[in-house]
C-alpha cells in the first residue's frame, strides 16, 4: 500500500462563561430550560437597538491567548458576517475577521492560527413534526472560536486522529483551568469541526472535507479516522475524483459520516466592520502583562510539579489533571503526610481506586482531608489491614469521622498481639480438622484457607504474618 499523509486542521467553538451575553445584559445561562426567557430587543435584533461589547468575554479570550502563547492584538475590531438563517435574527453574526484578538500560539501537536470572539446563534428545534421552533436563549452568548493551522502528519490515520482529539482535550483543560468556559462537549458548550484531507505527496494537499457533529472526544477521533479511511479507500480503488470538497456530518449511531452540503467555493459572507461597536486598542484597555503574570497554574505546569513533588505514575497524574478538585484534595493530603513518598503512594492508590468507586465521594472530599490522611497513616503504620482500610473508607464516606476512632470502636485495629490471635487460630483449627489433616499430609497450600477463615473471623484485624506463624506452630 502506498503511503498517505493525513492533514488535519481544527476549528473549535466554545461558549464563554460570563454573567451576561456578548452584546446585551441578558443572562448567559446555558442551563435555562424554559425557551425564550433570556432575551431582549438587542439579542432579538429589534430595529434601532445597539450592541455593547462584554468586557469579561474579551478578557476571557485574552487569557486563552496568553495561555497558549499567542500574540494579543493591539488593534482589534468586530465584523458583520452576513448570512440568512432563522437562528440569526439580525441576518448577520457579529464576529471578527481581519483583526482577531489572538494570533498564533501553540497547543499539543498543533500551531494555532487565531482565536477570535463572536456571538452564538439561537437553537433551532426540528423535532416537533412539520414545523420548527427557535429558542433564542443562546442567541448572543459569547462564543470563542479557535482555528489551528493545518497539520500534515507523517504517520498513520490512528495517530493523526488521536492527536486531534488530544488537542481538543487539552484545550478543554485550559478553558477549565482559566475558568473561562465549562466546555462540555455533550452539552454543545464546546464544538469541534475538523478539516481533513489525505495526499500521497507530502507537499501537495488533497481535497478538503469538513466534518461536523463531533460531540465528544471519542467522536472527534472516530469521525476523523473514518473519514481518512474513506478517502484512502476511494484513492486506492481509483475513485479519487469522488472525493469532493464538502461538509460531512458524523453519525454517532452509525459510526460513519454522511454528506451534508457540497461547497462549490467558500461562502461569501460579505464581511465588513461592525459600525455600531467601537474599535479597540487592547493594550490600552487591558493590563496584558499583569494578566499574564496572574494566569493560574496550567495543566502542563501542573504535570511537571506533580511529577517532581509526588513521584507518582503518569496515568495517576492525568487523573488529577482531569479532575482538579480531586487534585486539590490529593495535594492537601500530601501536605498532611509531609510528602513522605511511601505514604503519598498509598494515598494516591486509595484515592484513585477505592474512593472513586464510592457514591458520596464528592461530599466526602469537601472536608475530609484530615481523616483521609489519618487513614493513610494507619495503613502505613500497619495499624490496619488493607481489607479493613477499604471497609473503613466506606464507613468514613457514609458517616464521616476519624478512622482511628471508628476502628477502635469496631475493634478493627490490626491485632499484633499473639495472645489475642491465638484464641481465634485455635478455634478455626478445631473447626476444620479435615483441612488440618490435608495440611499435615503435605499439602502446604491448605494453610491459606485457614488463614482466610481466621482473618474473616477477626473482621480483618488479625495480622496475616502472625496468623501464619501461629498456625504453623500449632499444627506442628
Ligand atoms: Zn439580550
Ligand atoms: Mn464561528
Amino acid at each position: 500500500m502506498a503511503k498517505y499523509y493525513p492533514t488535519i486542521g481544527l476549528e473549535i467553538h466554545a461558549e464563554l462563561k460570563t454573567q451576561t451575553k456578548m452584546f446585551c445584559s441578558c443572562k448567559n445561562n446555558p442551563d435555562e430550560e424554559k425557551p425564550n426567557v433570556n432575551i431582549c430587543p438587542v439579542c432579538m435584533a429589534h430595529p434601532g437597538t445597539l450592541p455593547v461589547a462584554n468586557k469579561q468575554a474579551i478578557e476571557n479570550v485574552i487569557k486563552v491567548g496568553l495561555a497558549i502563547g499567542g500574540n494579543i492584538a493591539d488593534f482589534t475590531e468586530f465584523d458583520r458576517k452576513n448570512y440568512f438563517y432563522p437562528d440569526i435574527p439580525k441576518g448577520y453574526q457579529i464576529s471578527q475577521y481581519k483583526y482577531p484578538i489572538v494570533s498564533g500560539g501553540h497547543l499539543a501537536d498543533f500551531d494555532v492560527t487565531r482565536v477570535h470572539l463572536e456571538e452564538d446563534t439561537a437553537n433551532n428545534k426540528h423535532d416537533r413534526g412539520d414545523f420548527s421552533l427557535v429558542d433564542f436563549n443562546r442567541a448572543g452568548v459569547p462564543l470563542m472560536e479557535l482555528v489551528t493551522e493545518p497539520k500534515t502528519f507523517d504517520a498513520s490515520d490512528d495517530v493523526a486522529a488521536k492527536s486531534a482529539s488530544h488537542f481538543a482535550k487539552e484545550l478543554q483543560l485550559i478553558l477549565w483551568y482559566l475558568g473561562v468556559s465549562e466546555a462540555n462537549m455533550e452539552k454543545g458548550e464546546m464544538r469541534v469541526e475538523a478539516n481533513i484531507s489525505v495526499s500521497e505527496d507530502k507537499n501537495v494537499l488533497g481535497t478538503k472535507v469538513e466534518i461536523k457533529n463531533l460531540n465528544s472526544f471519542k467522536s472527534v477521533e472516530r469521525g476523523i479516522k473514518y473519514e481518512l479511511d474513506r478517502m484512502v479507500n476511494l484513492i486506492e480503488s481509483g475513485k479519487k475524483d469522488e472525493i469532493v470538497q464538502e461538509t460531512r456530518g458524523w453519525d454517532d449511531a452509525k459510526q460513519s459520516t454522511f454528506s451534508q452540503r457540497k461547497k462549490e467555493s467558500s461562502h461569501d459572507y460579505r464581511y465588513f466592520p461592525e459600525p455600531d461597536l467601537p474599535k479597540m486598542k487592547l493594550h490600552e484597555a487591558f493590563e496584558i502583562e499583569k494578566m499574564k503574570g496572574e494566569l493560574p497554574e496550567l495543566p502542563a505546569e501542573k504535570r511537571i510539579r506533580y511529577k517532581n513533588d509526588f513521584g507518582i505514575k503518569d496515568e495517576d497524574i492525568e487523573m488529577y489533571i482531569n479532575d482538579p478538585n480531586l487534585g486539590q484534595f490529593f495535594e492537601i493530603v500530601c501536605k498532611n503526610l509531609e510528602f513522605q513518598k511511601e505514604k503519598v503512594k498509598i494515598a494516591s492508590n486509595y484515592l484513585l481506586s477505592d474512593l472513586q468507586g464510592l457514591k458520596n465521594k464528592d461530599k466526602f472530599k469537601s472536608n475530609n482531608t484530615y481523616n483521609f490522611s489519618e487513614l493513610v497513616n494507619m495503613i502505613f503504620e500497619n495499624k490496619i489491614s488493607s481489607r479493613v482500610a477499604k471497609d473503613l473508607l466506606v464507613i468514613m464516606v457514609d458517616t464521616g469521622g476519624s478512622p482511628l476512632k471508628i476502628a477502635t470502636e469496631k475493634d478493627l485495629l490490626q491485632k499484633n498481639d499473639e495472645g489475642a490471635i491465638k484464641a481465634i487460630v485455635e478455634k478455626i483449627i478445631s473447626e476444620n480438622p479435615e483441612v488440618v489433616a490435608t495440611y499435615k499430609a503435605g499439602k502446604e497450600n491448605a494453610i491459606m484457607s485457614l488463614v482466610g477463615k481466621i482473618i474473616k473471623e477477626s473482621k480483618g484485624s488479625a495480622n496475616p504474618q502472625i496468623v501464619i506463624k501461629l498456625l504453623k506452630e500449632l499444627m506442628g
